[in-house]
């Protein structure tokens, strides 16, 4: 490791269950996770808050510029605010995912929350999860993960999530909504959801919880010692 920054770059599809197993995997390697998700969750809160025109990237651009968004880390894991409100408990609604998704389209959106990523990850060491770490919030990474699993699966453990929470969605609107922001992450001009041809790969579909954490564990052992 010669003496440099930690930095576990993860990045994946929706409903992966990249945050749960970021935590997991950061808690147990004592270091930070940042979710850059919450980040563009909040520029997606404040353009519904502010009635931007999601399809004007200018607005967007415009109010996104305007908007401040930081983070904290605490006991209860990352809390995350858009101008100095706590936003954390108001931004995982399925109308902030679409918005999130829309707002992360436009490049300079994503200049702004990638300078900001990079800021927070020279500072500590960190897990980073999102969907362009590998490829450009932390290229130079120490581990790269893709954590993946099927579109049928990440669906049923989104509509368990939800459901958990009192949401009446049915599994099949949870399974289409998760397949048009797939689509929307995967085919956008700017830096668009793949794997890197460095990240390893970890498929979690036939794969309990620990069961991932303790593979990813591993793999960042191994990494780390190399
Ligand atoms: O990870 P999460 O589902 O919370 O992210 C919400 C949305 O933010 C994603 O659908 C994606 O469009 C966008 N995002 C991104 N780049 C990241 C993290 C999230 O484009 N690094």
């Amino acid at each position: 490791m010669n003496g440099k920054r930690l930095n576990i770059a993860m990045d994946g599809p929706v409903g992966a269950g990249k945050s749960s197993i970021a935590d997991a995997v950061a808690g147990r390697l004592g270091i930070l996770h940042l979710d850059t998700g919450a980040m563009y969750r909040a520029i997606g809160l404040c353009a519904i808050r502010t009635g931007t025109d999601l399809a004007d990237e200018q607005a967007v651009t415009a109010m996104a510029a305007d908007a401040e968004i930081t983070v904290a880390h605490g006991q209860g894991g990352q809390h995350t605010y858009l101008n100095g409100e706590d936003v954390t408990g108001l931004i995982r609604t399925e109308q902030v995912s679409m918005a999130a998704s829309a707002v992360a389209k436009y490049g300079d959106v994503r200049k702004l929350m990638v300078r900001l990523q990079q800021q927070l990850a020279a500072e500590q060491d960190m897990l980073v999860d999102g969907r362009d770490i590998c490829l450009r919030v932390l290229p130079d990474a120490n581990v790269k993960l893709f954590l993946t699993a099927s579109a049928e699966e990440r669906a049923r453990r989104r509509y368990l999530e939800l459901q958990k929470k009192g949401s009446t969605e049915s599994y099949e609107t949870v399974l289409e909504d998760l397949k048009q922001r797939d689509a929307q992450d995967m085919n956008r001009a700017v830096d668009p959801l793949r794997p890197t041809e460095d990240a390893i790969i970890v498929d979690s579909t036939d794969l309990t919880f620990e069961q991932v954490v303790d593979k990813i564990i591993a793999i960042a052992e191994e990494k780390m010692h190399e």
